[in-house]
């Protein structure tokens, strides 16, 4: 069958291969169907516009995390480029800002494909055999391996730290800094990361930092962002967006200043030119 995925939006992420397209039918297009894929909410008014013109083409289906897939199948290389795997869905925390834990809120383990570039919710939430039989299959890719899913630190047990540090290379990975978590549980992740031979000047231990929720400041944020450099975690800021479909949280729009301090907060080189 030829399916034809359209994205509204293109990301380091989004496949690129011959059946892949970012816009309308041109004269040319064929398929039997065409799943339109939408991971930003933001861009549901355009991934309908574009679901009405491939219509035109073949039957075409609308979803993806937008649309609050719910779905446990993960088909490698057909809404994110090979590489990238996801081998399990979910999570046991309950972040305010977050939507996982309502679609699944247990870690659920999946079939593990091959890939390089893990992208799971909470992979360490996992049970042991799952967590074991991943890194088995990331020691086979012979490449650099980054965890860009995000890893939380609350979770992080000894096997792991050792997991993690018997990936040749060393891997990419970035922890998780969130509203209500302990700065001490960052901390300790740092401390055993680095105790287990990962270096603060390789930026290799890296971490999400939540800022421009309601009622953050801009003070509080440069803390938090400081606080990670100073326990050896390279931050990289992200801006809270508010759920374009809750009522309660549009009202709270950062404003456009969060997006230039952001900028700020995401290229290494630029975090510790400024900061030295
Ligand atoms: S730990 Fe991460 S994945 Fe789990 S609910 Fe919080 S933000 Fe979501």
């Amino acid at each position: 069958m030829r399916l034809i995925r359209v994205f509204p939006r293109r990301t380091k992420a989004t496949p690129t291969d011959a059946l892949a397209r970012f816009g309308p039918p041109d004269l040319l297009d064929e398929a039997d169907a065409v799943h339109v894929s939408v991971t930003f909410k933001d861009d549901k008014p355009k991934a309908e516009r574009l679901a009405e013109q491939w219509g035109r083409i073949a039957p075409t289906q609308i979803g993806g995390v937008a649309y609050g897939d719910r779905s446990l199948e993960f088909i490698p290389g057909r809404y994110i480029k090979p590489g990238y795997t996801i081998t399990s869905r979910g999570c046991p925390r309950q972040c305010w800002f977050c939507d996982v834990w309502k679609k699944w809120p247990t870690a659920h383990p999946l079939p593990i494909h091959d890939g390089w570039n893990v992208l799971d919710d909470n992979l360490l939430a996992c049970p042991e055999w799952h967590v074991r039989a991943v890194f088995a299959m990331l020691q086979r890719q012979g490449r650099r391996v980054a965890f860009t899913g995000g890893l939380e630190a609350a979770a992080l047990q000894d096997y792991q730290v050792d997991l993690l540090a018997s990936l040749t290379p060393k891997p990419a990975m970035f922890w998780a800094y969130d509203p209500g978590d302990r700065l001490e549980t960052l901390e300790s992740a740092a401390q055993r990361m680095l105790a287990a031979g990962f270096t603060r000047e390789s930026h290799r231990l890296r971490c999400y930092v939540l800022i421009g929720y309601p009622r953050d400041t801009f003070a509080a944020a440069d803390h938090r962002l400081r606080d990670m450099l100073r326990i050896g975690l390279t931050p990289h800021a992200m801006l809270w967006a508010p759920d374009a479909d809750l009522d309660s949280q549009r009202k709270y729009q950062p404003a456009p200043e969060w997006k230039r301090f952001q900028r700020q907060w995401v290229r290494p080189a630029l975090i510790y030119t400024r900061a030295s």
